[in-house]
């Protein structure tokens, strides 16, 4: 107890979330969830005070850490993450709540093979809710550093750019040329004049791709030249996904709302996994939702269709027996099969900084394998607060 309150050593996913908290991108939420938050939004999709809020955000404790640690309502708790300090929580409350009715709620199934489901089945007994103050902002590392901008960061560098318009693209994927054209159409729709790339950045499983590829080679098109320097960004969001379908594409507008965004697109399957949502099921939940202060850019799958001899548009092109879908498979099998794909699949250059992550970050695979999990130099560190070293050259 060298801060004199009570200590909690917080997981990574916690972590993220106080980062995220402290800095803006989850406004107007200024810590974790009390209990009426979390009813609200669980049964009716808002904050207690109306506000539009799909995802409940808790921080859990067990009951005998509680006890303890002597976390009280009324008192504060210092937050560690990697041995140090992080934030200080002002404990306003600490209650229970029902996980199977909250799962069922946001993911529409209490099946634990749903991987959001599974999350929640895994949260400690109790909860505590209150604001928090950040007290050691972490460290994010190379290659991520140059793409981590705050909420206010981002929308400086929008006002700038001249960006009055800007759409969001949600991606935890190397993009291939259906990511391209999906962006390029957006930003045609939206008539915007940037396009963010917002690449979540969390925890991994092995086969997922590795984040530095994503971050990379969607920088990649911008410094090849497919988007103009000033029409395209990326940046990354600290975020464990959730999987929750329609309610996460709600999350997702919400937190680039906050970024500055304008716009965000919305393709098939967004945020989904399994078949436990209908392919459009996000389309639909933004038609309940006509006043969420961003817009969505609502849009179909982009393919390769042989016929036309190019990316076409599921809305437009006529030879959908002839297509080749973009599927994530397809492109694996590209990327693993070592061979060259067409142009109009993947970019050579976007498969060039893919391999060239596979070496620098990945031990040699592009995809997440126990070996990256296991030694990867962590997206966020923290600065020993015990140093006392002053000439800053840590
Ligand atoms: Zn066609």
């Amino acid at each position: 107890m060298v801060w004199g309150v009570p200590v909690l050593p917080v997981r990574e996913q916690v972590a993220r979330e106080c980062v995220n908290i402290a800095y803006g991108f989850f406004s107007p939420l200024e810590g974790f969830m009390g209990s009426a938050d979390v009813d609200s939004v669980v049964r009716s999709m808002t904050l207690a005070n109306g506000y539009v809020w799909s995802i409940p955000l808790v921080l859990d404790v067990s009951p005998m850490t509680l006890a303890y640690m002597n976390i009280e309502a009324g008192g504060s708790v210092l937050l560690t993450y990697q041995n140090q300090p992080l934030a200080v929580m002002d404990v306003e409350e600490i209650f229970t709540y029902d996980k199977q009715f909250l799962a069922r709620q946001v993911y529409g199934t209490t099946d634990v093979e749903h991987p959001g489901v599974t999350r929640t089945y895994a949260l400690e007994d109790q909860f505590i809710a209150g604001p928090i103050t950040l007290v050691n902002p972490p460290v994010i590392n190379p290659p991520f550093d140059r793409f981590w901008r705050t909420p206010r960061q981002l929308r400086q560098s929008f006002a700038d750019l001249g960006w009055e318009r800007a759409v969001a693209h949600q991606s935890r994927n190397v993009p291939h040329s259906g990511h391209e054209w999906l962006m390029k159409g957006a930003w045609l729709a939206a008539q915007a004049e940037g396009v963010l790339v917002s690449a979540v950045v969390g925890e991994k499983k092995p086969g997922d791709y590795i984040d530095e590829a994503i971050v990379l080679a969607h920088h990649r098109l911008r410094e090849g030249g497919f988007f103009l320097e000033d029409v395209h960004q990326t940046s990354i969001l600290l975020w464990d996904m959730r999987y929750a379908g329609p309610r996460e594409a709600v999350f997702h507008a919400l937190v680039r709302k906050n970024l500055g965004c304008t716009h965000h697109m919305f393709g098939r399957d967004h945020a989904g996994v399994g078949s436990y949502y209908d392919t459009y099921a996000a389309h639909e939940i933004f038609k309940q939702l006509p006043d969420l202060g961003i817009q969505p850019v609502l849009t179909l799958e982009w393919w390769y269709c042989p016929v036309c001899a190019g990316v076409a548009y599921e809305g437009l092109c006529g030879h959908r027996d002839n297509k080749q879908d973009l599927s994530g498979t397809f492109i694996r099998s590209i990327i693993q099969g070592g061979t060259e794909p067409a142009p109009l699949t993947l970019r050579p250059e976007v498969l060039e900084v893919v391999r060239e992550c596979a070496e620098s970050y990945g031990f040699g695979s592009p995809f997440v394998t126990e070996q990256y999990l296991e030694n990867r130099t962590p997206v966020m560190s923290m600065h020993d607060m015990n140093c006392t070293c002053t000439n800053g050259n840590h």
